[in-house]
């Protein structure tokens, strides 16, 4: 009988990686600012044409890489930022998996400047479609640019299933607007099709917000801070009169990660409960920190779900701290004729 498994050439196994890491545009934005965000940069800019069909471009001014890292950075499984299993249990970088580059590249131009400060020169790759075109020394300033052109030239089917790019657009917004939420000290810009969209300088959460979301925003953040042994949260939520039919600003990060979880959405909701009219939703802007070693950030590709230990105190913690934050800012619960 004849044998008939083969392993998968590399550059197939990093396409068929892709379509978990890479979705759309604005999966590249999320992991490019992470990157920048792990290479400790206090600056990024993030440049998109035609809704980051044509171009997603992160610069950073972080520690760039050596000539060799920067060919390695786009292997499968490379990574400088865990070395071992256990190492995920402790984790303090976005990143881990060592897959974001090598799929990117797979389905896309990509072109990577970088150079550490201790280098002279700094190392310029162009790669398309797991395929390196060019390595060379270039001229660049300190840290890291990478951009990704032409993505899915080489799988029609998934540019096809794009959306509009408004839509595109949206997700790429709200992409940078969580891990600019996350970092309110880091300096951000955006360029969108040429044109400054959003520039913000480096602060605190509070001005952060506004200078995302508009001077208005400032009169309706009510503080949020609790810490115990296991949790400390901070942040703010949104005065009750201000919540909206759409569940629009509602942000968690822990540990500096923006999460999705219906669980702890769920203890906001309680705490206000009483407090909204019918159909409305709080919006939120809480950090909660926790122990790295009491959360599994590791069961999903794109790490916005992450499992916790304790679900149950972090739930109750969160209610009352948020309960308590409400109550201290006299917030009085609307009469019964208007619910
Ligand atoms: P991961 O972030 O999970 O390690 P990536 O594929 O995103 O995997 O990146 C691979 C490696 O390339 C990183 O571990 C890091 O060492 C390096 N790297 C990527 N982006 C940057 C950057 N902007 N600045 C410095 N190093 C980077
Ligand atoms: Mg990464």
């Amino acid at each position: 009988m004849a044998d008939i498994i083969q392993l998968l050439p590399d550059h197939v196994a990093n396409q068929i990686a892709a379509g978990e890491v890479v979705q759309r545009p604005a999966s590249v934005v999320k992991e490019l600012l992470e990157n920048a965000i792990d290479a400790g940069a206090t600056s990024i800019k993030l440049i998109v044409k035609d809704a980051g069909k044509t171009l997603v471009q992160v610069i950073d001014n972080g520690k760039g890489m050596s000539a060799t890292d920067a060919r390695l950075s786009f292997e499968r499984h490379a990574t400088s930022k865990i070395r071992s299993a256990e190492d995920l249990f402790q984790l303090n970088t976005k990143g881990f998996r060592g897959e974001a580059l090598a799929s990117i590249a797979a389905i896309a131009h990509v072109e990577l400047k970088t150079k550490q400060e201790t280098d002279e020169v700094g190392t310029v790759i162009v790669i398309e479609g797991s395929t390196v075109t060019e390595q060379d020394i270039v001229v660049t300033p300190n840290g890291t640019s990478i951009a990704v052109k032409n993505l899915f030239f080489n799988i029609p089917a998934r540019r096809n299933f794009l959306k509009s790019n408004t839509v595109e657009l949206r997700h790429i917004f709200d992409e940078f607007h969580r891990v600019a939420l996350a970092h309110p000290t880091i300096s951000f810009a955006l360029y969108n099709n040429g044109s400054e969209t959003f520039n913000l300088p480096n602060s605190n959460l509070r001005q952060r917000i506004v200078n995302i979301f508009g001077n208005k925003t400032n009169e309706k953040l009510v503080p949020v801070e609790e810490e115990t042994e296991i949790l400390t949260i901070s942040g703010f939520v949104g005065k009750p009169e201000f919540a909206k039919k759409t569940r629009g600003e509602q942000y968690f990060f822990v540990n500096d990660r923006f999460i999705k979880s219906a669980y702890l959405n769920h203890a906001i909701s309680s705490a206000f409960e009483g407090l909204l009219k019918n159909g409305t939703h709080p919006s939120y802007f809480l950090n909660l920190y926790v122990n790295p070693q009491t959360i599994d950030i590791n069961i999903h590709p794109t790490k916005t779900e992450i499992k916790f230990d304790d679900e149950h105190t972090l739930y109750a913690l969160l209610r009352s701290a948020v309960k308590h934050s409400l109550g201290q800012f006299n917030i009085a619960p609307v009469l019964d004729f208007e619910r």
